[in-house]
């Protein structure tokens, strides 16, 4: 479904990432983990199209992606640090990718309802987000990137800023919405326990290389490497 076909990325003598290949299946949710500096939002902004790659190729559905700019590939996008307008209420917030696309605004209006709903902020639509906890606001990037239906969502360290609680409340949150929308979901983080708990398969990421992609389960009983078996060892 979503092919990362032997991508490689470099910044000036940095190799960012080299040969990353994954199959992504419609639906999946696919975890990428790894240490600090191994590639792995490299490779969500290379999906993205914030970069392009050095080498190699995305394909959605057999064909290439890299032609199409970022705004036009239909990927939703959920990072560390929440970006919400600071100055447009909550409403508006999530309102934002259906403007661009210049939906009318009964459509409009009904399907930030019911984003807000799948996020359980059904009624925040005239808040503003200075006014709302750390967890509510990462809930509203949530449902501003699930507002237009896109068909892949890319998730990088969305709750690394969020205490130990609120992490548990939204990851139940997010798995709820991946099996009720069946989104293809890629997310990013450096936290075993959370992989573990939310992904259909896990990629390791070592040095800009994936090292094995498996199951949890799988990882954990036939690791290929002891890169891997630390790694997913520690919290298991
Ligand atoms: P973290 O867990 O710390 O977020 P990561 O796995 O997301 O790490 P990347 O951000 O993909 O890692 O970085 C991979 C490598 O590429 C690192 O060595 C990083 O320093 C380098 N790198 C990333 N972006 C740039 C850039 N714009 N310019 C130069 N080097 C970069
Ligand atoms: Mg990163």
């Amino acid at each position: 479904y979503l092919h990362i076909n032997g991508v490689r990325k470099v910044f000036g003598s940095v190799v960012a990432t080299d040969h990353v290949e994954l199959e992504i299946k419609e639906g999946e949710f696919m975890t990428f983990l790894g240490p600090s500096g191994s590639g792995k939002s490299t490779t969500l902004y290379i999906l993205a199209g914030f970069q392009d790659p050095t080498a190699g190729d995305i394909l959605l559905r057999g064909r290439s992606i890299l032609s199409t700019p970022s705004h036009k590939r239909n990927i939703g996008m959920v990072f560390q640090r929440y970006t919400l307008f600071p100055h447009l209420s909550v409403g508006e917030n999530v309102a934002f990718p259906l403007r661009v696309r210049r939906l009318p605004k009964a459509e409009i209006d009904a399907k930030v309802k019911h984003a807000l709903s799948l996020v359980r902020l059904a009624g925040f639509e005239d808040r503003m987000p200075a006014n709302m906890s750390g967890g509510q606001q990462q809930r509203v990037a949530l449902a501003r990137a699930l507002v237009y239906d896109p068909p892949v969502l890319l998730m990088d360290e969305p709750l690394s800023a969020l205490d130990k609680k609120l992490r548990e409340e939204i990851q139940l949150e997010i798995r709820r919405i991946h099996q009720e929308t069946g989104v293809t979901i890629l997310y990013v983080t450096h936290d075993q326990e959370e992989a573990l708990r939310l992904s259909d398969r896990i990629a390791i990421f070592n040095h800009g290389k994936i090292e094995q992609v498996g199951t949890g389960s799988a990882l954990y009983a036939s690791p290929a490497t002891h890169f891997v078996a630390g790694f997913i060892g520690d919290s298991a």
